[in-house]
């Protein structure tokens, strides 16, 4: 009689979970438990469930793809593992018991098909994803002699460095970034170059370039803690005067080229809230912001953060 009952229940939760649009089940060894020992068996095997949701469903190169976990089991989300292409992404908690790992990808990489492992509790799940290629545009540059532009200081690339590589577990952010300038958009993100007709294997252009003129305001995008401020007179001598958000789990935006700094170290921003101006600072030969969105280090496309509101 109660096995009756407990299968009726299993074929239940099956529907319940495939109806939220679920991607993978990592208890699919509980069909072989309802056989045998039910009130044991049931328990233990669904300890080990967990749904992954994978976001966007067809992310192209640039995109942040989100790994989200929901395991059955509540509290059993504390040893769970994202890896892919060798790499381990952080997981946090983002709702109860729903746990995100966000991996990036950018134009560096190849499209097609990639593996993220979804691990915990001795379940291990590979999920492909298939990340589909994109076009970016190139250009062609012109650099006088063999060598041209301007080469980071040592304080520079250390610091910056260090920015990027942040990953706070508090999540500042809520809902879609906004523009950080009202001016129009000269450079997309991910353009390509040729130096002197060869191909930059490790370029791409890590940001979007706003073309406001000097002084017009850059606003903060999104909620976060002011992490960077960097000056010209201190070594910036690419980025220029910079300031860079801590927008918490992993995320970071970063504002080059700035002729005024309205904010400094520690402060907490909100979304829209005055960092600077637009300026000339640093590598630059005109007017204008570079903003970057870094997600674990590596520069995504900042328009699906803007458009796509990624909780
Ligand atoms: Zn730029």
């Amino acid at each position: 009689m109660n096995n009756k009952i407990n299968v009726a229940d299993y074929g239940n939760r099956l529907r319940a979970s495939i109806g939220k649009g679920v991607k993978a089940n990592l208890g699919f060894r509980m069909a072989l438990g309802v056989a045998s020992a039910i009130p044991v068996a049931f328990a233990t095997l669904a300890a080990e469930a967990a749904e992954v949701q994978i976001i966007p469903s067809s992310p192209k190169l640039g995109d942040t793809i989100s790994v989200i976990v929901t395991p059955d089991n509540p509290g059993n989300g504390g040893n769970l593992q994202v890896t892919s292409k060798g790499k381990t992404y952080p997981v946090f908690p983002i709702a109860p018991n729903q746990y995100r790992a966000f991996i990036p990808t950018t134009p560096l990489e190849k499209h097609g098909r990639k593996v993220i492992r979804v691990s915990g509790d001795g379940e291990t799940r590979n999920l492909a994803v298939w990340v589909n290629n994109r076009k970016f545009p190139t250009q062609r540059i012109t650099l006088p002699g063999k060598k041209g532009g301007l080469k980071l200081t040592q304080h520079e690339r250390d610091r910056v460095r260090e920015f990027k590589a942040l990953v706070s577990p508090q999540k500042y952010w809520n809902g879609s970034f906004r523009r950080p300038n009202n001016s129009r958009i000269s450079t997309i993100y991910g353009v390509r170059r040729y130096y002197n007709g060869v191909f930059a294997q490790n370029y791409y252009h890590r940001g979007v370039d706003y073309a406001g003129g000097f002084g017009s305001p850059v606003v903060a995008p999104a909620a976060g803690r002011v992490a960077l401020v960097g000056k010209e007179s201190q070594g910036f001598v690419v980025h220029g005067n910079v300031v860079g958000i801590d927008h918490g789990q992993g995320v970071t935006s970063i504002f080059m080229h700035l002729n005024r700094i309205d904010v400094k170290e520690g402060d907490m921003v909100e979304p829209g809230q005055l960092i600077g101006g637009i300026g000339s600072t640093g590598a630059s030969t005109g007017p204008h912001l570079h903003w970057g969105v870094y997600v674990n280090g590596q520069a995504v496309d900042p328009v699906p953060w803007r458009f796509n509101e990624i909780e």
